[in-house]
């Protein structure tokens, strides 16, 4: 059993990679060959984004989305205490503040009341500029855009919509990489759409912004790639990227369906267990993970049961992002983020991919059985 099955993935589309990698070696445009162009405008087309722009990494997408923004030393920028380190660290590479924001105890996004306070308090405090928002959708689900919304507009910030575990999801019948400014995204194997390295993407619709995150991706360039008219990445994806991407995205949405059955059979065996997400209506996830909370404490020797039975698990995340040592030296301290604190200590994912048999669901609601009617052989 996998955790995130890519091998019983590509068995599916092998011949159509062979030929994408065929067609790559023989046009021999390893660098923006016209794969890139085809995946932007299919990427667009199926977000419904007016600017999309393929990228390295979501890493680099989040690069490229707050340097468009001007953000800089002396800006604060408001983010989650609970998601992967980029979300922050990237913030912080560009010489300005992440501002971190306690969560909501259900969805393990960004609460908005507390983002309220952290604004007001940063203004009361005067020493940072508040620029930005980096909302995360967490596990596939998005965040409450509409409410962090409100206070964006409320205090003039701009939002940047972390997406990169939520392509595929939607929030009002709109598309995860929609909801903000710049909307991120990234193609890392193990995300809901993955290539076979490296890949992220961008996504806007405002002409101006997307303009600059161009010339961003390639050095700053202006009417050509030696004619550099800012500070830039050199922000690329590989034509072959694209070309994994192109095949995977015809049977992304069959994928995604797949996903929901899981979910849902696994919520209707869980629930009388653990505390299993709850997606709200009007959303959809996209399950970059299933991640459920436990009641008490029993959380590692779970993981050793489980693992026992050949039951492959993560823990997302064991350390709110505010308190990783890369973090220090903004002083945080932990009752500050006392959702974000509990949910580290409670939280842990299962396998979640389309391709799960009926023999791992036996497999994996058996463990759980003995496990919680204290039969731990
Ligand atoms: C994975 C991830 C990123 C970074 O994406 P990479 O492609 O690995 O650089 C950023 N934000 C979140 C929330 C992620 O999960």
């Amino acid at each position: 059993m996998q955790f995130i099955d890519l091998k019983a993935q590509q068995e599916r589309i092998r011949e159509g990679l062979k030929k994408s990698y065929e067609d790559i070696l023989s046009h021999g445009r390893y660098i923006m060959g016209p794969e890139i162009s085809k995946l932007e405008s299919e990427l667009g087309s199926y977000i419904g984004s007016k600017h999309t722009l393929s990228c390295s990494s979501g890493t680099d997408a989040l690069s490229l989305a707050l340097m468009a923004l001007g953000v800089g030393v002396r800006d604060a920028v408001f983010t989650t205490a609970f998601s992967f380190f980029a979300s922050a660290e990237t913030i912080a590479l560009l010489g300005a503040t992440p501002v971190f924001t306690d969560i909501d105890e259900k969805t393990y996004n960004i609460d908005s009341e507390r983002l309220r306070e952290r604004i007001e308090k940063t203004i009361e405090e005067g020493k940072l500029t508040p620029k930005a928002i980096v909302t995360v959708s967490l596990f596939g689900l998005a965040a409450d855009y509409d409410e962090i919304k409100k206070i964006a507009d409320e205090f003039d910030l701009k939002i940047i919509d972390d997406s990169a575990q939520s392509f595929g999801g939607i929030y009002k019948d709109r598309k995860a990489c929609t909801l903000g400014d710049i909307g991120c995204t990234s193609f890392f194997p193990a995300k809901p759409l993955g290539c076979y390295g490296d890949g992220g993407a961008v996504f806007t619709e405002d002409e101006e912004l997307f303009e600059i995150m161009k010339s961003l991706r390639v050095h700053g360039k202006g009417s050509d790639k030696y004619d550099n008219v800012r500070i830039g990445l050199n922000a690329r994806m590989d034509t072959v990227q694209a070309g994994v991407l192109l095949e995977k995205l015809k049977i992304f949405d069959d994928e995604l369906s797949k996903k929901q059955e899981v979910a849902k059979r696994y919520g209707d065996h869980l629930s009388k267990y653990v505390e299993v997400p709850v997606v709200a209506n009007g959303y959809k996830s996209a399950w970059a993970q299933y991640t459920i909370k436990l009641k008490g404490l029993e959380r590692e020797e779970l993981l050793a049961h489980l693992k026992k039975r050949g039951i492959p698990t993560a823990v997302y995340y064991v350390t709110p992002m505010p308190l990783l040592k890369a973090f220090e030296y903004l002083q945080p301290t932990a009752k500050d983020y006392p959702v974000a604190v509990n949910a580290s200590k409670k939280v842990m994912s299962l396998p979640m991919h389309a391709y799960l048999t009926d023999d791992d669901f036996e497999r994996i609601f058996g463990a759980f059985d003995d496990f919680y009617k204290g039969n731990n052989g």
